[in-house]
């Protein structure tokens, strides 16, 4: 319930949220020197936890974080953050940061890291029960541009948000729900905190990962689906106006699930029926907890 107390995992160990605190000094707080992973429990478990597990993996090694910590020790970490906060339906962040070093930006390759899980109740159907995939999402293109991988390693979950707060900053006049972004390119990349997927004729159309954009793992769990159903996908690289001409259109992140699009810059979308079907199958494989018995899609997706 609301009045009972609640926790974080602060490195290896549960502290009430009011205590729950890292160092000014960790470089996670100085410089954003970080990876973390957003997860969602659904009954209990975490959803897809391999994928993520993967994902992180990744992102610590293209940032050379060698913070030695197992998978299984993280997964244990999260567990218990949810018991101790007796939740099933959960949003989870688990958070690894360089922690404190001494010296200034050059990273030090001994690493005493900082590990941090916050859980918050996450009913099923969206954020307060209020169900986001029946709450159509309008989107904008914003001028910030998708950072380039050059410049920082697009499929990195990294703790340097900046690029997306400042989309999404820019969403203040019209209160868009989500922010489009293009490349250096021009060409459609993602959104502040999500993948765009859109229908064109029988395809399913998303930006592939050859561009600028974060390796979701709902992406993945939908092109997974589509795959299965026999549906066209076209993983390319596609202009807006593509977009803004689409018969469908959604986005898709661990919060969301697989919210509907409703209109892009003032463009009409409607909603279809391909999306309600990838909807209930991705519906159907949480209840089914369809990968706690199916071969996790390969980590190179
Ligand atoms: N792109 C960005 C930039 C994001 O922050 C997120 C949210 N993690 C996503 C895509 C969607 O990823 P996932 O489906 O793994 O939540």
């Amino acid at each position: 319930t609301s009045d009972s107390p609640s926790y974080a995992h602060v490195d290896n160990e549960l502290v009430p949220m009011e205590d729950a605190t890292v160092s000014i000094r960790d470089r996670g707080f100085m410089y954003g020197d970080g990876v973390f992973e957003t997860l969602r429990a659904y009954g209990g478990e975490v959803f897809r936890w391999k994928a993520h597990a993967n994902r992180l993996a990744d992102s610590a090694s293209a940032i050379n974080l060698e913070h030695g910590l197992s998978q299984a020790t993280l997964k244990n970490r999260i567990d218990e953050t949810l018991t101790a906060n007796n939740l099933d339906e959960a949003y989870v962040k688990l958070s690894i940061t360089r922690g404190v070093q001494p010296g200034k930006l050059n990273p030090d390759p001994t690493v005493d890291p900082t590990v941090v899980v916050q859980t918050s109740p996450l009913p099923r159907g969206g954020i307060n029960s209020n169900p986001v995939w029946d709450d159509p999402a309008t989107l904008q293109t914003v001028k910030t541009r998708r950072i380039p991988d050059r410049a920082l390693p697009s499929h990195a979950k990294t703790h340097n948000y900046l690029n997306g707060i400042l989309a999404r900053a820019e969403l203040r006049v019209s209160d868009a729900d989500e922010a489009v972004m293009l490349d250096t390119d021009g060409q459609l990349a993602e959104g502040a905190t999500g993948n765009i997927f859109f229908v064109d004729g029988d395809a399913l159309c998303t930006p592939s990962l050859d561009g600028p954009v974060l390796p979701g793992i709902t992406r993945s769990t939908v092109l997974d689906i589509a795959a299965e159903e026999g549906i066209p996908i076209r993983e390319d690289s596609f202009d807006i106006n593509t977009l803004r001409e689409a018969e469908e259109a959604f986005v898709t992140n661990t919060t969301w699930e697989i919210r509907p699009v409703k209109t892009i810059d003032g463009i009409d979308i409607g909603r279809g029926p391909l999306t309600t079907l990838l909807q209930q199958a991705f519906q159907n494989r949480v209840e089914k907890r369809y990968y706690d018995t199916h071969r996790e899609v390969p980590n190179e997706e």
